[in-house]
């Protein structure tokens, strides 16, 4: 018999010491793997655009006695993502976790989508996610002590929720095929890349899109209605679904697990 190293549960789910990049850390369903992240011992680093979003999201959990530090950054831009991974790596000595959350979900119908719509998405979504995932996993690299990479794709990455997110749609599958090829490459170095696609979830960037004005043939509040009643859990999820999904990836209680999809939806993928 192979003499297996048997790991209790708190051990399993310890993150001290480790380093935790979370990108749209700030709010919604980032900040709830924030804290998750947090509270299971990892230095935190809330990377989203607004400086005073990631400073009250970072102030929030160290309200909490945990560790965090505001980091503000814009996915999309690579000399912000290059000043983000140098800054962790100063104020913590290195990168542990990264969990590519941040994304934007505009609703616009294609017969009205422009080039620049469909760009913007994609900058964020999908090019915010390979460079954020090349210049962290260049310093884990160096650093020679493997990593975690999530990243939050959608149901949308397998299956359409709703008209009028071609772009976003587009950019979801894109990332779910870049989790598998970057698995793939990564898993030579002990970093391990997995993805959690999320179905609905109750965050300031849904509630946005429900007050979001659309052309006079979409109601908005239709199609949302018509996507609830699609879950069987006949509810929409919240943060900490996400946030503790996150944390099983980011920790030991996933050591065998690159390459994969987990769907948190309620069941609306069945429907
Ligand atoms: P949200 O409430 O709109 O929050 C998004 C966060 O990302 C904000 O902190 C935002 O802050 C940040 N962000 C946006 N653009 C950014 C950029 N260029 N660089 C850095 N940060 C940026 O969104 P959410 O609903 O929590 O969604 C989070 C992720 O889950 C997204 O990838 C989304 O596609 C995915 N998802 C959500 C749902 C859902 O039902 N909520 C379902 C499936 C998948 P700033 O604007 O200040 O930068």
């Amino acid at each position: 018999m192979f003499e297996v190293l048997y790991m209790d549960v708190s051990h399993l789910l310890d993150l001290s010491g480790k380093t935790a990049i979370v990108t749209g850390g700030a709010v919604g369903i980032g900040l709830g793997i924030a804290a998750r992240l947090a509270e299971a011992g990892a230095n935190v680093v809330v990377a989203s655009r607004s400086p005073e979003e990631d400073k009250s999201a970072a102030a929030e959990l160290t309200g909490r006695g945990w560790k965090a530090i505001a980091m503000p950054t814009d996915v999309s831009d690579e000399e912000s993502v290059k000043s983000m991974v140098a800054g962790t790596v100063k104020a913590f000595g290195g990168i542990d976790i990264l969990v590519n959350n941040a994304g934007i979900y505009p609703e616009i119908p294609l017969r009205s989508m422009t080039l620049q719509d469909f760009q913007r998405v994609i900058d964020v979504n999908l090019n915010g996610v390979f460079l954020c995932t090349k210049y962290t996993s260049e310093e884990m690299i160096r650093k020679g002590k493997g990593g975690k990479i999530i990243n939050i794709t959608s149901i949308d990455a397998l299956h359409p929720s709703m008209v009028g997110l071609a772009h976003y749609d587009a950019s979801k599958h894109g990332v779910w095929g870049f989790t598998k090829n970057i698995a793939l490459e990564l898993a030579p170095h002990r970093i391990y890349v997995n993805a959690i696609a999320p179905g609905g979830i109750v965050t300031p960037g849904v509630q946005k899109l429900q007050q979001s004005t659309m052309p006079a043939s979409v109601d908005i509040k239709a199609v949302i209605a018509a996507f609830m009643k699609k879950i069987p859990m006949g509810k929409f999820g919240e943060p900490d679904d996400i946030g503790k999904v996150a944390l099983f990836l980011a920790s030991d209680m996933s050591s065998y697990m690159t390459g994969s999809q987990i769907v948190v939806d309620g069941g609306a993928l069945l429907s």
